[in-house]
């Protein structure tokens, strides 16, 4: 009897978990060690389980995704305030959605890309999935 290989031989990875880990800010594999050693830098490897992460190629899609979502939420907020009330003095909203528009994007932003880069883990994505072949020197 003969053993078929799949095509890889690796494990299936949780892509839910995954992202779900990096929108916490924490490593895709183990969820422990921190996945960001500044605001928008990826750790080169987990501090806790040594995973490599600098495989991550989150380029353009976290600010892609950030202003999408910001911009459904302040300007969904702004149509709703002013149908609610629409005698609310201009510099309360001049007030209101600036700020809260950089908050909500500064906040999103690294949990965004922190998701991305769990699932581009989980899937293998860029260099990801080469855990079989020699382990590849960390970028200094
Ligand atoms: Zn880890």
């Amino acid at each position: 009897m003969t053993q078929i290989a799949s095509d890889s031989g690796a494990q299936e990875r949780d892509k839910w978990q995954a992202l779900w880990r990096g929108f916490k800010g924490r490593c895709p594999k183990c969820g422990e060690g921190k996945i960001f050693r500044a605001y928008l830098k990826v750790n080169d490897t987990c501090p806790s389980c040594g995973e490599e992460l600098f495989h991550q190629r989150a380029d353009d899609a976290p600010p892609y995704f950030t202003i999408m979502i910001v911009g459904h939420i302040i300007g969904g907020g702004m149509l709703y305030v002013e149908e609610v009330n629409d005698n609310l003095p201009l510099w309360i909203h001049m007030a209101i959605w600036p700020a809260l528009t950089v908050i909500l994007a500064l906040t999103l932003l690294p949990r965004i890309k922190g998701a991305l880069v769990g699932l581009q883990w989980a899937l293998r994505m860029h260099g990801f999935g080469e855990a079989e072949t020699p382990a590849v020197l960390a970028r200094a």
